[in-house]
This record gives structure tokens, C-alpha cells and sequence, in this order.
């Protein structure tokens, strides 16, 4: 430790007085972190149902990839992409071996692994029909990440207010709803963008059907299709990507959160007739495919895209559903429960409507750390290699968070 930390004395409340308010966090903070488990500033533990927000999806502190940050350490950090490096050039040989992929652009986050897909079909569209073809397609309630262009093209208007003026030709229309695709998707299309499983807004599957029609008209109107994976990429659908699971194949894909495990990594894949609209100087990043990075990115890789582990993650998946339908049984507090794999969301019941946070709230309490996805969406995305014994500890510490819950009346919550 240096001097500074030394001698600085922090708590939840320095929060309040230096940072920039745009986040609300917990109360306590976490300090240390094992596989699926955190202690917090105050030595309580918790069990890790929450995975850095679908990002932890090896575990906290895997010791492979604590040897793989030492060693590329030790190596060599960051060089620029005036030169490559071999740690970029082996993860590029993974993601495009286990892919639809053959090329691939890398970048620091979701995202701007979206931007980058977004300007990449501008480009298409401009450089095969000309300006006129520039329309985006995407969908209400999508979330593509908080850069002016991926908030526009998200489907969450409270994420726009005030930013005006935005970029323009985007078409928002309602997820899953194939007739409204077919009625807006033209010859002035250049992209649709959609999410398989609609993370943010609020853990909600795509229909197959959905996205093969998608497909179709992408196909039929020379527009390009782009999935983004940020959440549901990286085996956290119970395949490597999701489009592998529902067998409809993008144009573009865009992968981040898990990708680095924590390590700041975003990538866009895509096939070589795509890539070659993006020529030397078209697109770029300082820190994107940095060895670090790249190194990391390529270990969480090996660990992850085994027929076991992705198997893990379906069976974990079931313990998951049994453990919130047992809890229901006695509370009543959820309705439907959904998702794919390890991203699962437990709507709450009509008499609990908009109270997910609470439920989040009351498990950090108990010794679990959950998230929300939306106000009524209880979102569960924890690390694919979660041991069972802990997946139950913590649907165990939901239970007594959701007793104490239905004894909290709503007007008393926050
Ligand atoms: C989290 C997320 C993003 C944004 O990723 P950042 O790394 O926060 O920029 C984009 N798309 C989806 C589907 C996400 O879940």
C-alpha cells in the first residue's frame, strides 16, 4: 500500500462528497472477493449471486487468471496499436475459431464494442446504397450501453433526457413483435440491432421465431444484423454466444462484460466482407487489444468454452428456477421467472409490483448481493462456476430476505 491509501480515511459517505452522483451504491463496501464470495469493509460476508453485474463469470480472484495479470504484467501492458501484440493476435484466433466470426475489433467496453458495430453498418450501408441507406432498427426497452449514439439507439428514453440533440435515423419498435419488423424494415435499413435476452430491460428472451425473422428481412433488405452480447455472450446462456443456442446467425456481434472478467475488454466481431468497410483510419481506439487485456481475455476463454462448464451453467440454471419456485410457494412474491442459462429474471408478483430493490436491499442484509433488472425484474447472473453449496447458501439468504420483505408494508419502503 503507498502513502496515500495509508493515510486517507474512506467510507460509504466520501462517496457522497467526490464523486459524480450518477450512481447510488450500497452501503457497505466490498473489500475482498473468492470465487463467489465478498467480505465487505466490515469483515460481513456475502454470497456473489450479482457477478459484477454478469461480468465475474469466472469468479472473483480465479488464480489462472491472477497468474495470467502477473505474468503479461511482468511482460509487457500496452504498446499501442501502432504495433500489434501476440496476446491480441491468440484471442482474435479463439473468438474467431469458436464463431460464425473472421474478423475482430477491439475496444474497452460494451459500449464501444456497439459503437463500433453501429458505425460499422452506417459505413456498409453508405459505401453499398449510398446516405439514403442509414436507418437503424432497434427496439423499446433495448440497452446498448451510455456513450450519445448507443443511448439513441437504446430503447430506454429516460437515458436520453436532456442530451439533445441526438443522432438521428433510429427506429425504435416493440421487442419480439414480428409483424412491426416487417412493416419497418426497408431498403433504407442499414442495421438491425437487437439483444437475444433483453438484459437491462428486464431479462426478457427473444423468441426464436423473432430473431429468425429478423434474419430474413435483414437478408431480404441488404441491411445488416447485429446482436449485441455484451450480457448474454461468453457461455452465460449455456452456449459460448446466445445466437448459438437460438441457431440464428448475425452479421455483427458484439461482446464485452465477462469477455475480461473485470478487465476493461469489449470486442466486435464480424465476417471479412463486413470488415473490409472498415479500412485503415475508419475506426480506432488507444487502449482497444491492449497485451493485458487481450492476455486475460484469452485465459477467461480456455476457462469458460468447455462442454462442462457450459453444461454447469444449464444445470445451475435449474437449481436456480427450483430454489426461487420453492421460495414462492411459501411467499408468493414473484411471478414469472425467465431467462436463459445464468441470466435469470424473477418478475415480481402483482402485489409487489415495482419493489425488486427492496428485495435487493434486504438480501445485501442477509448476505446476498442481487441486482434488479427494471423496478419489478429480480436479476440473478452469477458466475458460471459458481459451486452448488454456495448457489444454495445464497438462495437460502434470498429466503430470509424475502420473509422479512413480505412483513415490510410498501409504504414503509424507500
Ligand atoms: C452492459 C451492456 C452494455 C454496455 O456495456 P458497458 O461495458 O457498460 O459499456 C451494452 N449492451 C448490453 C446488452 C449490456 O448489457
Amino acid at each position: 500500500m503507498n502513502q496515500a491509501t495509508q493515510h486517507i480515511d474512506v467510507s460509504r459517505n466520501t462517496f457522497d462528497e467526490v464523486m459524480v452522483p450518477v450512481f447510488a451504491p450500497a452501503p457497505f463496501i466490498p473489500v475482498k472477493a473468492l470465487g463467489s464470495r465478498v467480505w465487505d469493509s466490515e469483515g460481513r460476508e456475502y454470497i456473489d449471486l450479482s457477478g459484477g453485474i454478469a461480468v465475474t463469470a469466472v469468479g472473483h480472484s480465479h488464480a489462472e487468471l491472477l497468474q495470467v495479470l502477473h505474468e503479461q504484467g511482468d511482460a509487457l501492458w500496452h504498446v499501442s496499436n501502432g504495433f500489434t501484440n501476440q496476446p491480441v493476435l491468440r484471442l482474435a484466433k479463439k473468438l474467431t475459431a469458436a464463431t460464425f466470426a473472421d474478423k475482430v475489433f477491439f475496444a474497452n467496453s460494451g459500449a464501444e464494442a456497439n459503437e463500433a458495430a453501429l458505425k460499422l453498418a452506417r459505413r456498409v450501408g453508405h459505401d453499398r446504397a449510398g446516405a439514403e441507406k442509414h436507418e437503424i432498427i432497434s427496439f423499446e426497452q433495448a440497452f446498448h450501453g451510455r456513450t450519445l449514439f448507443t443511448v439513441s439507439v437504446g430503447g430506454q428514453p429516460k437515458y436520453t433526457e436532456g442530451f439533445g440533440p441526438l443522432p438521428g435515423g433510429i427506429t425504435h419498435l416493440p421487442y419480439n413483435d414480428i409483424e412491426a419488423a416487417r412493416a419497418a424494415i426497408s431498403a433504407r435499413t442499414c442495421a438491425v440491432i437487437v439483444e437475444p435476452v433483453q438484459g437491462e430491460g428486464g431479462v426478457i428472451p427473444a423468441r426464436r421465431e423473432f430473431l429468425q425473422a429478423l434474419r430474413e428481412l435483414c437478408d431480404q433488405h441488404g441491411a445488416v444484423l447485429i446482436f449485441d452480447e455484451v450480457q448474454t455472450g461468453v457461455g452465460r446462456s449455456g452456449a459460448l454466444y446466445a445466437y448459438m443456442e437460438y441457431g440464428v446467425t448475425p452479421d455483427i456481434l458484439t461482446t464485452a462484460k465477462a469477455l475480461g472478467n473485470g478487465f476493461p475488454i469489449g470486442a466486435m466481431l464480424t465476417t471479412d466482407a463486413f470488415a473490409q468497410h472498415f479500412p485503415v483510419g475508419a475506426h480506432g481506439s488507444t487502449y482497444g487489444g491492449n497485451p493485458l487485456g487481450a492476455a486475460i481475455a484469452e485465459k477467461v476463454l480456455d476457462i469458460i468454452n468447455l462442454p462442462s462448464v457450459l453444461e454447469g451453467v444449464k444445470r445451475k440454471h435449474a437449481r436456480i428456477v427450483a430454489g426461487l419456485a420453492r421460495i414462492n410457494e411459501t411467499y408468493r412474491v414473484f411471478g414469472e421467472v425467465r431467462g436463459l442459462g445464468l441470466l435469470i429474471g424473477a418478475e415480481m408478483s402483482e402485489a409487489f409490483k415495482g419493489r425488486a430493490k427492496e428485495i435487493v436491499t434486504l438480501g445485501a442484509k442477509h448476505g446476498v448481493m442481487l441486482l434488479i433488472a427494471g423496478p419489478s425484474v429480480v436479476r440473478f447472473a452469477p458466475s458460471l462456476l459458481i459451486p452448488e453449496a454456495d448457489l444454495d447458501t445464497g438462495l437460502a439468504r434470498l429466503e430470509a430476505a424475502v420473509a422479512e420483505f413480505v412483513e415490510t408494508p410498501a409504504a414503509a419502503a424507500k
